[in-house]
């Protein structure tokens, strides 16, 4: 099981680990984003938008669910906070987005854990001891299975 924690020290630091780490991500990946809010979740989406040549300005999808960017891959940025329950999601059309051309990534996706396809890429984020720190855990695909089977 490789699990890598990494901690940053600012939001430049965080952006600049999403662009090292979107390396792996090609067309049909799906991100699950898991952390507190303002652990640095939309930050890091911001990092991954720059690797994927994104223009304009990523913010959080807060009453739309999703943002759509175009770049080098389709960037899907959705934002479950404000979902009751995963049937609301659906209705809204996660489905597409969960298997779609582009890249996928979810903030509070633990919210519709069950529904996440297998080969989702699961990513933590807490704070750290300092002000500007943040732990931010990269699970493999063995945690990604338990991590389906524990969330309610
Ligand atoms: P979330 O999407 O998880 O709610 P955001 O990325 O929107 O969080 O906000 C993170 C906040 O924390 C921003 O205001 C950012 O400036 C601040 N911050 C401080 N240190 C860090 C860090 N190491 N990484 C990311 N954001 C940080
Ligand atoms: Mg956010």
């Amino acid at each position: 099981m490789k699990t890598r924690t990494y901690t940053t020290d600012g939001p430049t630091a965080t952006r600049r680990l999403a662009a090292q780490w979107s390396k792996r991500l090609q067309p049909g990946s799906v991100v699950a984003l898991i952390g507190d809010l303002g652990s640095g979740k939309t930050c890091f989406v911001q990092g991954l938008a720059r690797a994927l040549a994104v223009d304009g300005l990523v913010s959080s999808p807060t009453f739309t669910l999703v943002h759509e960017h175009a770049g080098r891959l389709p960037l899907y940025h959705m934002d479950l906070y404000r979902i009751g329950d995963p049937c609301e999601a659906l209705n809204m059309g996660l489905d597409f987005y969960l298997y779609a051309d582009g890249v996928t990534v979810i903030e509070w996706a633990e919210r519709v854990a069950g529904l996440l396809p297998s080969h989702t890429l699961t990513v933590r984020f807490a704070c750290g001891e300092e002000a500007d720190q943040r732990r931010i855990t990269m699970l493999d695909d063995e945690d990604i299975a338990w991590e389906r089977c524990t969330t309610p």
